[in-house]
């Protein structure tokens, strides 16, 4: 078998209905996975592509304003992929950013990834479902500070934190875990920037590989993160931003 095949495995990918989410949900299948497509609306469009690669998805409800949300959901499932893709981002000065935009920001984006990774990580070990991946899904705001988004930056920067002591803890228990920064990459979250003529070509020049990034160039990076092929990456932020950070 192909050590990049994910042949056998069972994923769950948050917030797959659309944009990153829906390609890496795609990508696992295609490689072989049975793919668990989380949300908080449903994930027809992405059990769509799914189904013409292949492959083999399901839908599962899950919201993250209750950032606990993940308990229970992988015992007993025989679940040995989990990517945290699921995130939000909220914009103003620093000087008047509000608590309710802090905690949403920080509830989704970094309290939700760690205790639906444990809730992971306890089921796999449980079931020995091993070896086992996480791909947590950071940004370039977890190397970066960015400006008017400060809950989000504390949030991804806190990402990239978990990712290593999660891999410092568990790469000897069999679960890989590692992350993925994406740059900028062509999503709902990125509409605005895209539409603003003025941001836009000021991206577009600071990109090395010319153009934006399209989900699918994160797809292919996380089914590789969860193969064989990547055994014996623990605790990597990953940037996958078209030379962004290289610059
Ligand atoms: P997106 O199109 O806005 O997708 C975000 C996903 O998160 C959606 O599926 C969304 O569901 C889900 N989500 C939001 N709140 C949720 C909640 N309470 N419970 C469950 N799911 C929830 O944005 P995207 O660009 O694909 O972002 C995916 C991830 O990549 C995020 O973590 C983001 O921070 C990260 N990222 C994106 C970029 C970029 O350039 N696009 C760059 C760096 C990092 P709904 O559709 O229901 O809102």
């Amino acid at each position: 078998m192909s050590p990049f095949s994910l042949t056998g495995r069972r994923a769950l990918v948050t917030g797959a209905n659309t944009g990153i989410g829906q390609a890496i949900a795609v990508s696992l299948a295609a490689q072989g996975a049975r793919v668990t497509c989380a949300g908080r609306r449903d994930c027809d469009e992405t059990l769509t592509r799914i189904a013409e690669a292949g492959g083999q998805g399901d839908f599962l409800a899950l919201d993250f304003a209750d950032p606990m949300a993940g308990q229970g959901v992988f015992d007993g499932q025989g679940y040995s992929i989990l990517v945290n893709n699921a995130g939000i981002i909220r914009r103003d000065d620093s000087l008047s950013f509000t608590e309710a935009d802090w905690d949403a920001v920080m509830d989704v984006n970094l309290k939700a990834v760690f205790f639906t990774t444990q809730a992971f990580a306890e089921a796999a070990l449980a079931q020995d479902t091993l070896p086992a991946a996480v791909v947590n899904i950071a940004s370039l705001l977890s190397f970066q500070g960015g400006i008017r988004v400060p809950s989000y930056t504390a949030s991804k920067h806190g990402v990239a934190g978990l990712t290593k002591i999660l891999a410092n803890e568990w790469a000897a228990k069999g679960i890989n875990v590692n992350a993925i920064a994406p740059g900028y990459i062509a999503t709902n979250n990125t509409e605005a920037l895209r539409a603003d003529p003025v941001r836009n070509k000021a991206i577009l020049e600071r990109i090395p590989a010319g153009r934006w990034g399209a989900p699918e160039d994160i797809g292919g990076t996380a089914a590789f993160l969860c193969s064989a092929a990547a055994r014996y990456i623990h605790g990597a932020v990953l940037n996958v931003d078209g030379g962004w950070l290289a610059r």
